[in-house]
C-alpha cells in the first residue's frame, strides 16, 4: 500500500486568540494530553477529525497558552474600559466648568453659592456612578475569562499535579 500523503505528524500553529470552540474544520474541540517526551501530559486542544487524519492540518492550540491569551484579552478589554471612562470624565468636567461660567455671570452672589454646591454635588453623584459601572463591565469580563479557566484547570488537576499558570 503506498501513500503520497507527508506522514510526520504535524501540529500546525495557526494563531487563534484565546479558547478555542470550534476548529477551521467546523468541527468541535476536545482535549487531550501530549506522550511526547518533551510535552508529557501537557494538554491541547483539537479537533476528532485530526485525531483520526494526522496528515490533515487542523487547529492546535496548547491549553495554558490558550487560557494566557484569554487573561490577556480580558486585561486589554480593562484598558479600553478604562480609558473611555477617562474620557467620558474630562468632557463631563469640561462641561461642568463651562456651566458655571454661564451661570456666573447671571447670578446673584447668593444663588452662585447655591449653584456651586449642587454642580459639586452632581459632579460627584456622575463620577461615582461612573465607577460602579466600570467596576460591573471589568467583574463580568473577568467572570468569563477565569469561568473558562475553571472549567480547564479544574479538569486538568484531576490529570497531574503541580500545573501552575504564570
Ligand atoms: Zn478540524
Amino acid at each position: 500500500m503506498t501513500s503520497s500523503s507527508n506522514s510526520s505528524a504535524r501540529f500546525p500553529r495557526i494563531s487563534n486568540h484565546g479558547v478555542p470552540t470550534r476548529c477551521w474544520c467546523g468541527e468541535g474541540i476536545i482535549t487531550f494530553g501530549s506522550s511526547t517526551a518533551e510535552n508529557k501530559y501537557r494538554r491541547f486542544y483539537r479537533c476528532q477529525i485530526a485525531r483520526d487524519r494526522k496528515t490533515e492540518n487542523h487547529l492546535f492550540k496548547w491549553i495554558d497558552e490558550a487560557l494566557i491569551d484569554e487573561i490577556r484579552m480580558v486585561e486589554a478589554k480593562h484598558e479600553r474600559v478604562a480609558q473611555e471612562i477617562t474620557k467620558f470624565e474630562e468632557r463631563v468636567i469640561e462641561k461642568v466648568k463651562s456651566e458655571i461660567v454661564r451661570v456666573e455671570a447671571e447670578m446673584s452672589e447668593k444663588l452662585k453659592e447655591k449653584v456651586n454646591l449642587e454642580i459639586a454635588r452632581v459632579a460627584q453623584d456622575m463620577k461615582q456612578k461612573l465607577k460602579i459601572a466600570t467596576v460591573a463591565m471589568v467583574v463580568v469580563g473577568a467572570i468569563v475569562g477565569i469561568w473558562t479557566s475553571i472549567s480547564v484547570i479544574g479538569w486538568l488537576s484531576s490529570e497531574f499535579d503541580g500545573f501552575k499558570i504564570s
